[in-house]
């Protein structure tokens, strides 16, 4: 098997519900997803995927969706307020855990046709969590999560939930 990794750096913030931590209140990170892609045989150029098609895929959609940008659970009681003062404000249906973060990215990153088969997402320089998943079956079927063919980010597209 081949391997390759890109790095992308971004910045977001979010809070965290039900949570004791200083996570609860308002913060942001110097956030580092780290996108693994894997394949069993190399294309034409001898390449798994080229770093650039990873660059303009993933790293713009995380630009135009996430990065800057403040990452809060539906049930936030800080979202009308924020929305109201013009805010760029990404709504999700899960705590916006650095777990969760590398999920998202991972199904993005899957739903174009990459074949990754982890995503880390560096919270600080300490911290990482990853999401690891099959390049055939994603599972998202569990609780948060839409079941079958719909992935996150184009549900969110279909019900205008990430900033345009
Ligand atoms: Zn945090």
């Amino acid at each position: 098997m081949f391997r390759v990794s890109r790095e992308i750096h971004f910045c977001y913030g979010h809070r965290l519900l039900n949570y004791d931590g200083k996570c609860r209140y308002l913060h942001g990170h110097n956030g580092r997803a780290v996108i693994t892609l894997e394949a069993s045989h190399l294309d034409e150029l001898g390449m798994v995927v080229d770093f650039t098609r990873i660059k303009q895929v993933v790293q713009t959609w995380i630009d135009e969706h996430l990065d800057h940008k403040m990452l809060l659970h539906r049930d936030d009681p800080l979202l009308p307020y924020l929305r109201q003062q013009g805010e760029p404000v990404v709504v999700v249906d899960f705590n916006p855990t650095a777990e969760n973060i590398a999920r998202l990215i991972f199904e993005y990153a899957a739903g174009q046709g990459f074949p990754v088969v982890e995503v880390q997402l560096w919270e600080t320089e300490t911290c990482f969590a990853s999401y690891r998943g099959s390049r055939e079956g994603i599972a998202v079927d569990e609780p948060g999560f839409p079941a079958g063919e719909a992935l996150k980010t184009e549900r969110f597209g279909k019900n205008q939930r990430f900033p345009a």
